[in-house]
């Protein structure tokens, strides 16, 4: 990590890294359908960089466009999911919590797309719950990819 470089992280295999020159901000969980399939689990915890402020110091990921209107990059060697962006808001870049060399420096804030919470899971931190169509970054996020269909699974209500 550079000297100037707040936090830094990577996936699995270490092909792909990542610095920002500013501190992780706004983690969240998201329990939404489609970010379990994502990352292959119960739900994703996603933290927030100034796009301007981050870089890839060695790799990139490949992007998969999830929707019409956000991409999830991941480590093509290893399969790590790395990043997610919604392409109306370039400025700001979310990363996995688990992909950030200190994790436990970010806890997350709010509990997102609850509508899909597993039945089974039990979290009683008494942090805020929104659903995904709750969320007002998803309500404007969601009208710039307009009319272009994406070219990945068509879904329900998810990004
Ligand atoms: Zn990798
Ligand atoms: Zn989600």
């Amino acid at each position: 990590m550079a000297a100037q470089a707040k936090a830094s992280g990577g996936c699995l295999c270490g092909a792909v890294r990542y610095e920002s020159s500013v501190a992780p901000s706004d983690a969240s969980y998201c329990h939404c359908r489609m970010c379990q399939q994502s990352v292959g689990n119960a739900f994703a915890i996603y933290a927030d960089f100034p796009t301007a402020a981050f870089r890839f110091v060695a790799g990139a990921p490949k992007v998969y466009r999830s929707s019409s209107f956000a991409e999830r990059g991941f480590c093509a060697d290893c399969g790590t999911p790395l990043t997610f962006q919604y392409l109306g808001r370039p400025e700001r870049i979310s990363v996995t919590l688990g992909s950030l060399d200190d994790p436990a420096a970010c806890p997350p804030q709010r509990h997102e797309g609850v509508e899909g919470w597993l039945p089974w899971l039990s979290m009683d931190d008494g942090l805020p719950h929104e659903t995904t169509e709750q969320d007002p970054e998803f309500q404007r996020m969601r009208g710039f990819g307009g009319a272009v269909r994406p070219p990945g699974p068509v879904t329900k209500g998810g990004k």
